[in-house]
């Protein structure tokens, strides 16, 4: 056990292999099951945000996901770019502030319909979100949003409620956002990258293993104690990345290589990282967390009653 140990949320973004470039769901399919049964060995509620293509294409995946007592979320309707640029995706275009409330409200009824319950967590597709984007979830009843690319802002190191001028900022808006995990202890060997991906916890986890990432969580735990933050780690997954990944992609109309970062270590080795991440973190005394149980979670604190 540590002193101040950290609150987790783990969360998997349920989409098409590759996110926007595959159109098959073997990660889904095939994957989901080898995570829950990660997660049951270590006794970890999680958070799926499904796209609604994803929800009608995997009802079996998402109902047994249910069933074993995790949290369905919405990943939007069809992984469209919903705000903001943060990476570099040519041929992809984000939809007007216009067309947003109309796919979300389609997508939020259709992920419920398949889930029977009513989804209360979002997390944009490529963590690309909005001013707007953010005042539709607060009228379709959602409590919690993760889609603040910590790496990329680099200033919200903390969950907080957004400013109805700019989500980017703190304000008194009633939906709380969980800033991605980002390791800010890392030297950047590309300082000048537009995108400073380097920091962006998510590859890493795969990339690196289990017992190296979790270095980098004790690390950033250091700092944001250091700073007066708390020490908490929101981490977002993809379930394509636990099946063999592949490395191109062929069209009627040409061939896609994938990124070496993007497929490397997919599989049995990033099940083995995921492993030993939760093992560590539990041996540690580490709190985990739905996205919503976690805003349950934060308001109790808030009003001085930390039931933990
Ligand atoms: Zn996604």
């Amino acid at each position: 056990m540590i002193d101040q140990p950290p609150d987790v949320i783990i969360s998997f973004d349920m989409e098409t292999d590759l996110g926007n470039w595959g159109q098959t769901y073997a990660g889904i399919e095939q994957g989901t099951p080898r995570i829950l049964g990660v997660l049951a060995r270590h006794a970890v509620p999680a958070t799926f945000v499904f796209t609604a293509d994803a929800a009608q294409a995997c009802p079996d995946a998402l109902q047994r996901v249910l069933a074993e007592g995790h949290e369905i979320g919405c990943h939007g309707l069809h992984h469209e770019f919903l705000g903001e640029a943060n990476s570099d995706t040519p041929g992809l275009f984000t939809l007007l502030p216009e067309e947003i409330d109309h796919r979300l409200e389609l997508a939020t009824d259709i992920v419920a319909g398949a889930a029977g319950v009513r989804p209360v967590s979002f997390r944009c597709p490529r963590l690309q979100s909005s001013n707007q984007v953010i005042a539709t979830l607060l009228r379709l009843g959602y409590v919690a949003d993760s889609s603040y690319p910590t790496y990329f802002y680099a200033n919200r190191l903390a969950p907080y409620h957004p400013s109805r001028d700019d989500w980017r900022e703190a304000g008194d808006l009633p939906l709380l956002e969980l800033p991605t995990f980002a390791d800010f202890t890392a030297p950047l060997n590309d300082p000048g990258a537009e995108f400073l991906r380097e920091r962006d916890g998510w590859p890493l986890l795969r990339l690196e293993g289990g017992a190296r990432f979790k270095q980098r969580v004790d690390r950033m735990g250091d700092y944001l104690r250091a700073r007066g933050l708390p020490h908490f780690v929101c981490l977002y997954l993809h379930p394509w990345e636990f099946v063999p990944t592949p490395h191109e992609l062929v069209f009627g109309e040409g061939r896609l290589e994938i990124a070496e970062w993007l497929w490397k270590n997919s599989g049995q080795p990033h099940l083995a990282a995921l492993d030993e991440l939760l093992a560590r973190l539990r041996a540690d005394g580490a709190a985990f967390w739905s996205m919503k149980d976690f805003v349950a979670h934060n308001k109790e604190v808030a009003d001085g009653n930390p039931g933990r």
